[in-house]
C-alpha cells in the first residue's frame, strides 16, 4: 500500500502517518516526488484494521498495490529512480554505456580493452571474471586474478567496473572489486544468490532470464530489494524464442513495459540479445530510441581471438562508430524534447 500525501502536507503530518503505520508493526518508507511525498507501507496491510489512514491530516489517499512485487513496482514508487553507481547516475538524462570484453582473458587484453572503452566514452568497463558457460569445457574465467585486472583497469582509466557474480561464495570478493554486481541470465531465479546480493551494499544489474516473463523478472528484483538493497537495474538481454538466426530474440518492448511497471532503470544488452556483431549498432540505437537508460556492449580488441562470445563482440573501430551514433541520437532526442516514453 502507498499513502499519497497532499502537496501541502507538513513534516508533522508525514511523521504522524509514519508513526501510525509503525504502531501496528508495519514498515514505512518515505519517497519524495517533485510535487508531493508518498509513504510506502510494507507488510500485511490488514494489520491497519479499522485505522482510518485516509482521514489523517495531510493524506490525499491510500492506494493498495495489486502486484506480487511491491518495492519494485511503480505503484509503490511512482517517481522513476535514478541509481547512483559510484557517482555515475543510471536512469537520469544521459544514457550510460558499459563496454568491454565478454571475459577477462589476460592483463594485456583487459587493459587494452579498457583504454578503448574509455576513449570511446563508456563510463563502465565490463568483463566477466567468473563465467557461467553453457559447456563445462569452455573457458570458465580467471576468477580472482581477473578481478585484480579489472581493479587495475579501473584506476588506470577512471572507469567503473561491472562484473558478474555467479555464486553466493563469490559475492564478497566480487563486491570488494566491482562497482556494479551483474546477475546473469542463468542465475535470474537463483534465489539464494539474489538474497545474498540483496544483503550486499553494491548496486546490482539483474539480467533477464533465458526464458523469463516480465513478471518473473520483476519478482526476481523484489528478492533483492526485499533484503534491503534498493539499487537494482534491469538488463534486457534477449529471450529464447523459435528463431534460430539470432542467438536470442531481443525483446525491445521490455523497455517501455518495465518503465511502466517499475520505477527502476533498464539498460539493454544487444550483444547477447542478438549474438551478432553486425546487429550491435542498430539495436543499440533502437534501445536508446525506445527509452533505455543505457547499454552494455561486448567489445574486444581482437574479436577473432576472443575466448568467449567473439562473434557478437565489436571491434574497436566499430565501437567508436557505434558510440558516436549513440551520442548523436541521444543528443537529438534531448534537443528536440522527445521523450520516447509516455510519462
Ligand atoms: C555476459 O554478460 O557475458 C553473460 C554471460 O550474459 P548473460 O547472462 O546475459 O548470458
Ligand atoms: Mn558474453
Amino acid at each position: 500500500m502507498v499513502i499519497i500525501m497532499n502537496p501541502d502536507a507538513t513534516a508533522e503530518n508525514i511523521k504522524a502517518v509514519i508513526e501510525a503505520v509503525q504502531s501496528v508493526g508495519l514498515a514505512a518508507k518515505v519517497m519524495e516526488g517533485t510535487q508531493q511525498k508518498i509513504v510506502g507501507v510494507l507488510g500485511d496491510k490488514t494489520k491497519l484494521g479499522s485505522m482510518a489512514i485516509d482521514a489523517m491530516e495531510g493524506v490525499e489517499q491510500s492506494v493498495a498495490i495489486s502486484k506480487s512485487y511491491k518495492l519494485v513496482s511503480r505503484e509503490f514508487h511512482p517517481m522513476s529512480s535514478v541509481i547512483d553507481v559510484s557517482g555515475v547516475k543510471i536512469g537520469g538524462d544521459e544514457p550510460v554505456i558499459m563496454a568491454g570484453p565478454c571475459a577477462v582473458e589476460s592483463r594485456n587484453q583487459l587493459l587494452e580493452a579498457a583504454e578503448i572503452a574509455a576513449k570511446g566514452g563508456a563510463q563502465f568497463l565490463r568483463g566477466g571474471a567468473y563465467k557461467p558457460r553453457t559447456s563445462p569445457y569452455s573457458f570458465q574465467g580467471l576468477e580472482e586474478e581477473g578481478l585484480k585486472y579489472l581493479d587495475e583497469a579501473r584506476s588506470k582509466y577512471g572507469l567503473k567496473i561491472v562484473t558478474e557474480v555467479t555464486e553466493v561464495e563469490a559475492v564478497k570478493p566480487v563486491s570488494d572489486f566491482a562497482d556494479l554486481l551483474q546477475i546473469g541470465a542463468r542465475n535470474m531465479q537463483n534465489f539464494r544468490l539474489l538474497k545474498e546480493v540483496g544483503r550486499s551494499n553494491r548496486p546490482v544489474m539483474l539480467k533477464r532470464g533465458l526464458a523469463a516473463t516480465l513478471d518473473e523478472w520483476l519478482n526476481a528484483a523484489e528478492y533483492i530489494m526485499a533484503e534491503g538493497n534498493q539499487k537494482v537495474i534491469f538488463c534486457e538481454r534477449g529471450i529464447r524464442t523459435y528463431e534460430t538466426y539470432t542467438r536470442n530474440t531481443l525483446d525491445m518492448s521490455a523497455v517501455p513495459a518495465i518503465k511502466h511497471l517499475s520505477h527502476l532503470p533498464i539498460i539493454v544488452d544487444p550483444s547477447h540479445g542478438t549474438g551478432k556483431w553486425r546487429m550491435i549498432k542498430p539495436m543499440s540505437l533502437a534501445a536508446i530510441a525506445a527509452g533505455a537508460d543505457g547499454l552494455i556492449i561486448e567489445m574486444h580488441p581482437n574479436p577473432a581471438k576472443a575466448l568467449s562470445d567473439g562473434p557478437q563482440s565489436i571491434t574497436p573501430e566499430h565501437y567508436y562508430e557505434t558510440m558516436t551514433a549513440i551520442s548523436k541520437l541521444a543528443k537529438f532526442l534531448k534537443d528536440e524534447g522527445i521523450n520516447p516514453l509516455n510519462d
